[in-house]
C-alpha cells in the first residue's frame, strides 16, 4: 500500500498552508477536504481577513505574526497572486479596555511602531470613523488585510505543483496514528495533521473534543456615500470594542472598490457545524446597520450583501496547536483570529511532522491544557 510522509485532514486556511510548507520541504503529502476549497462552508471566506501586529490577545503572538508577514509575501512571490495589502489598523475602545490596553502592551513590549490617537485626531486623519468621547485608538502601523480565498487557492496550487496529492470532496471519517480513513478506504501516513476547522470536534480523532465550540458569525457589506474615504490608502482596518464589550466589531476598507465589509461579533450558542443556520436573518442585518450608523456614518446603512461564517472557539480563545498524541498534530481552536497566522502555523505543522519539534513559541497553545486545568 502507498505510504505518505504526512496526511493533512482539512485543506482550509491551516491545512492548505501546511500542505504548501510540507511540500516545499520535499515531503510526500496527501491532503483531504470534505468540500472544494476555497469554499464558503467553513471559516475562511468573505474576501478579507485582518492582519495586525500590536496583538491585544497577548504579546506572545507578536513573533508569529512577524514571521507570517514574510511567509505571506513568499506565497505571493511563488504564486504571482496579490494576497496581502498593508493599511495599518485602528484598535478602538476606552483606554482601559482589553483591546486598547492589550494592543499597547504588545506594542511597547516589542517596540512596535504605533501612535495613540484621540477622537479629534482620528476625525482629521481618517474621517470615516466616529469614536465615542470616552474612546481612543491605537494606530498599529504594521497591519492590513489578506484575501482568504486567494490565499487558500494559491497555497493549494503551490502544494500540488510541489507534488502534494489533493483529494477534494473527500471527508475523512476517522484518524488514528499512521492512518486516515476516508470514503471506505484507508491511507497510510507517517504523520497526520488534523485541521478540520469547525468539524474538529465531531469525533474525527480521539481526544480532539476538548470543549471546542462552534458559533455562527455574519459578515455584512455596505455601500459608501463617499468612496474616497474608504480606499485601502485612506482607511485602516479596524477592531472596535465598545464600553463593557457591548459590541465587538471590526471592518475593512473597500476591497472591491464598491462596498465595505464589517462584522459585529455575536456570542451565539455553540452548535454542531452541520446544523448551523446559514441564512443571514433580520436581527443579524439590523445589528450591523446599527453599528454602521453609530461608528461609520458615511456608509449607507442598507446592507447590500451578507454571509454566514463558522467560528471554532477554544475555552480560553487561544489556539490549540501541537501534538495530540505521537504521530498526530492538531491545528485547532483559532477562535476568530487565526487567519493572519495561517502560513506560520502551516510551517510549525511542518516542523512538528518532519522534525518532531519546533523552535517557534507554541507552549501557550498546548492542546492538553484544558484537561489539566482544575475543575471550577
Ligand atoms: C466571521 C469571521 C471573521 C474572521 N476574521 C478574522 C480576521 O480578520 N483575521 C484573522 O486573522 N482571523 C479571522 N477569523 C478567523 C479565521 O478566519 C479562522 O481562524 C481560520 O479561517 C480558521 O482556519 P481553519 O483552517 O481552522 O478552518 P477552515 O478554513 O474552515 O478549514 C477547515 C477545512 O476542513 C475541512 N473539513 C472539515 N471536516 C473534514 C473532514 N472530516 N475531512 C476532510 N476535510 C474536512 C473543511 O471543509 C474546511 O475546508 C475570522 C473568522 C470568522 C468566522
Amino acid at each position: 500500500m502507498e505510504r505518505f510522509d504526512v496526511a493533512v485532514v482539512g485543506l482550509g486556511a491551516m491545512g492548505s498552508m501546511a500542505a504548501w510548507r510540507l511540500a516545499s520541504r520535499g515531503a510526500r503529502v496527501i491532503g483531504f477536504d470534505r468540500y472544494d476549497p476555497p469554499h464558503t462552508m467553513g471559516s475562511s471566506h468573505g474576501q478579507s481577513r485582518i492582519i495586525r501586529s500590536a496583538y491585544y490577545e497577548g504579546p506572545g503572538y507578536v513573533p508569529l505574526v512577524r514571521e507570517s508577514f514574510s511567509l505571506w509575501r513568499a506565497l505571493e512571490e511563488e504564486s504571482g497572486e496579490s494576497i496581502l495589502t498593508m493599511t495599518g489598523a485602528l484598535m478602538i475602545g476606552p483606554p482601559d479596555s482589553e483591546l486598547v490596553s492589550g494592543s499597547l502592551l504588545s506594542a511597547r513590549e516589542w517596540g512596535l511602531e504605533h501612535e495613540v490617537l484621540q477622537p479629534a485626531d482620528v476625525d482629521r486623519r481618517f474621517p470615516r470613523y466616529r469614536l465615542g468621547d470616552d474612546e481612543i485608538a491605537v494606530y498599529d502601523i504594521a497591519a492590513g488585510f489578506v484575501r482568504p480565498e486567494k490565499a487558500v487557492a494559491a497555497a493549494l496550487a503551490r502544494a500540488r505543483e510541489l507534488g502534494a496529492e489533493v483529494h477534494k470532496r473527500t471527508a475523512a471519517e476517522h484518524v488514528k496514528a499512521g492512518a486516515v480513513r476516508a470514503e471506505g478506504r484507508t491511507w497510510q501516513a507517517g504523520h497526520i495533521i488534523v485541521c478540520a476547522g469547525a468539524w474538529n470536534a465531531t469525533g474525527l480523532a480521539p481526544g480532539l473534543d476538548m470543549q471546542l465550540a462552534v458559533t455562527r458569525q455574519c459578515m455584512v457589506w455596505f455601500r459608501p456615500r463617499t468612496p474616497a474615504l474608504h480606499t485601502p490608502e485612506a482607511a485602516p482596518v479596524f477592531v472596535h470594542g465598545t464600553t463593557g464589550d457591548a459590541i465587538h466589531a471590526y471592518g475593512f476598507p473597500s476591497v472591491d472598490g464598491e462596498t465595505v465589509k464589517i462584522g459585529v461579533s455575536s456570542e451565539s450558542a455553540p452548535q454542531h457545524p452541520d446544523r448551523i443556520d446559514r441564512t443571514v436573518n433580520k436581527a443579524d442585518l439590523d445589528g450591523a446597520a446599527r453599528y454602521v450608523k453609530m461608528a461609520l456614518p458615511d456608509l449607507d446603512p442598507t446592507p447590500v450583501r451578507s454571509v454566514v461564517c463558522l467560528q471554532e472557539n477554544s475555552p480560553d480563545r487561544h489556539f490549540v496547536v501541537g501534538p495530540l498524541e505521537p504521530g498526530i498534530t492538531v491545528l485547532a481552536g483559532f477562535s476568530g483570529h487565526g487567519f493572519k497566522f495561517a502560513p506560520v502555523i502551516g510551517d510549525i505543522a511542518a516542523d512538528l511532522a518532519l522534525e518532531g519539534h519546533t523552535a517557534r513559541p507554541i507552549e501557550q497553545f498546548e492542546p492538553h491544557r484544558f484537561a489539566k486545568a482544575p475543575q471550577a
